[in-house]
């Protein structure tokens, strides 16, 4: 699949939808998910148009990487989350449905089995 950039995270990067932006820095964009899993439930998304996990490391700069991972950890700590889990679905039969690659950082609470079931 390639990138759409019809998606609604590209639509918030482009700020033609609203977000309510906890985080941002060169690399990367963070705010809360509008259907929360957990007591946190944050989105990270890279500022570059990658439709997954498997095409940003294939296709992003090694700064990039780097960066967006360090900003992934900055939110968590600007959270203050001690204990947190980091989700990314890669592909629909992993449950992606928002084709820009993005990680979650979930916590709040104790969490349960790795897929709740
Ligand atoms: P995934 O299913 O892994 O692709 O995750 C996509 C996530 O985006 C879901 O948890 C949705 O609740 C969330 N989401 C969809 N639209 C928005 C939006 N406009 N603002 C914040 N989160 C969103």
């Amino acid at each position: 699949m390639s990138y759409d950039s019809n998606n609604v995270f590209a639509k918030i990067l482009r700020g033609e939808i609203p977000a309510r932006k906890l985080y941002e820095d060169a690399f990367a964009l963070a705010f809360p998910d509008v259907a929360p899993s957990a007591p946190t439930h944050v989105l990270v998304i890279p500022k570059g148009a990658y439709e997954n996990y498997d095409a940003f490391v294939a296709r992003a700069s090694d700064a990039e990487i780097t960066g967006f991972f360090k900003a992934v950890r900055s939110v968590a700590q600007q959270l203050g989350a001690q204990h947190y889990r980091l989700i990314t679905n890669k592909g629909e039969d992993a449950g992606q449905s928002v084709h820009h690659f993005h990680v979650h950082i979930l916590g709040g609470k104790t969490l349960g089995t790795l897929l709740g079931e």
